[in-house]
């Protein structure tokens, strides 16, 4: 009998954000399969009886490749058991998530996806920038910044993301943010474009740092920006006070 694989979303970080499926989904597997990126929290309540497999940090070396990690899916999967791969945010937003998806589905093998609270969305949210708002942005825009601009094979339009007037939110972006705000300025974006890096939304060490298009690449080195961190580009970034409180319990 072929179990079932349970792509599971934890939020952003935190259990408060974890939704009431993702826990009981997690409490009911026989084998977790987790990165980091859920947070602490959420990892010290993964239950006794599960058998859990780490499968690597973000953003840096992965203990499991990919392909293993799949092929434990399938191999768990086809011994009848309930598998669940955990991931930070919501799974099928760069969370490999359908990937997973498509290789369960050559497999034959049943999948429930259990959404997640994205951290694009729930990060920016915790320190008061919403990414719409009627007077500075009617569409955002969701990119990786793992790419480097300038590549030959870029699935991103610089051009067009130059162009566009709603709020750009850029994840996995850190490396690159020299390369990625000299390539919006040198498609035509205006360099007094406000921009802020949120490092580790939602955890205790949350970090926001503010500047513009021209000056966030110095200020992030100068101020050691370190991954997980989401970047915000736009006019509601303008919403940001340095001396409020968040605004949600962590
Ligand atoms: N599926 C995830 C994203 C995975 S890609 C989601 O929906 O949230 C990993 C990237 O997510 C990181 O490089 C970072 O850009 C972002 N990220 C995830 N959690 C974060 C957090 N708590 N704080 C800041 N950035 C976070």
């Amino acid at each position: 009998m072929t179990g079932k694989v349970y792509l599971v979303g934890s939020g952003p970080g935190g259990l408060g954000l974890l939704t009431l499926r993702a826990r009981e989904v997690i409490d009911q597997a026989d084998v977790i399969l987790y990165d980091q990126l859920p947070g602490e929290d959420v990892l010290a309540t993964l239950p006794e009886r599960a058998e859990k497999i780490d499968c690597g940090k973000f953003g840096g070396k992965h203990t499991l490749e990919q392909d293993d990690i799949e092929a434990l899916m399938v191999t768990k999967a086809r011994e009848g058991k309930k598998v669940v791969r955990l991931k930070g945010g919501d799974p099928f937003l760069f969370g490999r998530g359908g990937e997973e998806l498509e290789v369960m589905r050559e497999h034959g093998i049943p999948v429930e996806l259990v959404s997640g609270v994205t951290s694009a969305l729930a990060v920016p949210g915790a320190v008061g920038i919403p990414l719409t708002h009627r007077k500075y942005a009617s569409q955002v825009t969701i990119l990786t910044g793992h790419e480097e601009p300038g590549k030959a094979e870029s699935g991103l339009d610089w051009e067009n993301l130059a162009g566009n007037p709603g709020t750009l939110v850029i994840l996995m972006g850190v490396k690159n943010i020299p390369d990625i705000t000299r390539s919006l300025v040198d498609h035509g974006k205006d360099p007094d474009t406000p921009v802020a890096i949120i490092e580790r939304g939602l955890r205790p060490d949350q970090r926001v740092t503010v500047g513009t298009l021209r000056t966030i690449a110095d200020l992030s080195k100068s101020r050691n920006v370190r991954p997980p961190a989401i970047i915000v580009i736009g006019d509601v970034v303008r919403l940001y006070r340095e001396d409020e409180p968040g605004l949600v319990p962590m």
